[in-house]
């Protein structure tokens, strides 16, 4: 597929190639009330020289968050600053980028990557979390594996956003049908709220967004406990608003990066859902 082509369908939910465009776009996410949370587009890195230079873009963004005053803080796929080459080097990597989190008293989001990456990626999570508080994970609802994990990482202070999970896994891994892959999302932010941790409960789905209300609000989770989080550019029909206006605190997931074509098309091939999203949003508004 030429640039030029798939470059209208991923622009609404690419919010630039430069740092200083992706920026921009925090500031008018900030200006409606939201918080954000920022990802250099990429991963799978194989390249040393590469995987440095992100991690020095990263640490270069935590200076221009704090420079520009912006309620935003940073996601990282491990994949993304050395993971491939290996452990150790992801490590000393993803050490520099949470050194200068704590610089600037910020916070850093370990995403969550293929179940290929799972235990390394907790394993990259505790060792983080043994410097520095200010460190989360996610946690995939799709994974039969997730309560048990939650019961294991959930310990002091713990913070995980709960999302229902983007890759293609096989069946004994993953829960493969939509209403299982929600109902263990509750289960999860059940697990979450009984250990005092905070959640974010990253998701666009309505009808569960309803079912986790209904639940914060039957149980008294106190809001400062939780938020709800979005990808940049999702259409969610004012519904961002209604939940701001209760009192909830809102992210966005803000995406941006000259690797913005070879991501899209990777995520198309590991989940043609997303073309079916992406065509049908180009027709809605907010
Ligand atoms: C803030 C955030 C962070 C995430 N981090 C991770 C992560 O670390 N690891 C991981 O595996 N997954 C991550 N995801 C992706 C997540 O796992 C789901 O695959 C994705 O959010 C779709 O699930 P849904 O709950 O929104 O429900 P769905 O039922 O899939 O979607 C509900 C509706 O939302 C819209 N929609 C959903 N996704 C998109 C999209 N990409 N583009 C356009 N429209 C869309 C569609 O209109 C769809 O009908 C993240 C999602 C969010 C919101």
């Amino acid at each position: 597929m030429p640039k030029w082509i798939a470059r209208p369908f991923a622009r609404p939910y690419v919010a630039g190639e430069t740092s200083d465009e992706a920026l921009v776009q925090v500031k008018t996410i900030n200006d409606r009330g939201f918080a954000a949370t920022i990802d250099i587009l990429g991963e799978h890195v194989t390249n040393i020289d590469k995987a440095r230079s992100i991690t020095n873009q990263y640490c270069d963004l935590y200076h221009k968050i704090d420079a520009q005053q912006l309620d935003c803080n940073i996601s990282i796929k491990p994949t993304h600053v050395g993971l491939l080459i290996s452990p150790a080097e992801a490590m000393t990597n993803i050490s520099t980028i949470l050194k200068q989190a704590m610089n600037y008293n910020n916070f850093l989001r370990l995403d969550m990557e293929s179940s290929l990456y799972t235990d390394q990626t907790f394993e990259i999570f505790k060792y983080c979390k043994s410097i520095y508080k200010n460190v989360g994970v996610v946690i995939q609802s799709y994974l039969h594996r997730s309560l048990e994990d939650v019961k294991q990482l959930a310990v002091v202070d713990f913070n995980a956003r709960i999302c229902k999970g983007i890759y293609q896994e096989r069946e004994f891994i993953a829960f493969q049908n939509n209403e299982e892959i929600k109902k263990n999302f509750l289960v999860l932010a059940k697990a979450l709220a009984s250990k005092g941790a905070y959640a974010g409960y990253a998701t666009h789905d309505h009808n569960l967004i309803d079912q986790l209300l209904a639940y914060i609000e039957s149980e008294n989770i106190p809001p400062d406990k939780l938020e709800f989080q979005v990808l940049y550019g999702v259409p969610m029909d004012g519904r961002l608003e209604e939940l701001r206006d209760l009192g909830y605190k809102i992210r966005v997931y803000v995406p941006f990066g000259p690797d913005w074509f070879d991501y899209s098309v990777r995520r198309l091939k590991e989940n043609p859902d997303i073309l079916g999203y992406v065509i049908k949003n180009m027709f809605k508004s907010e």
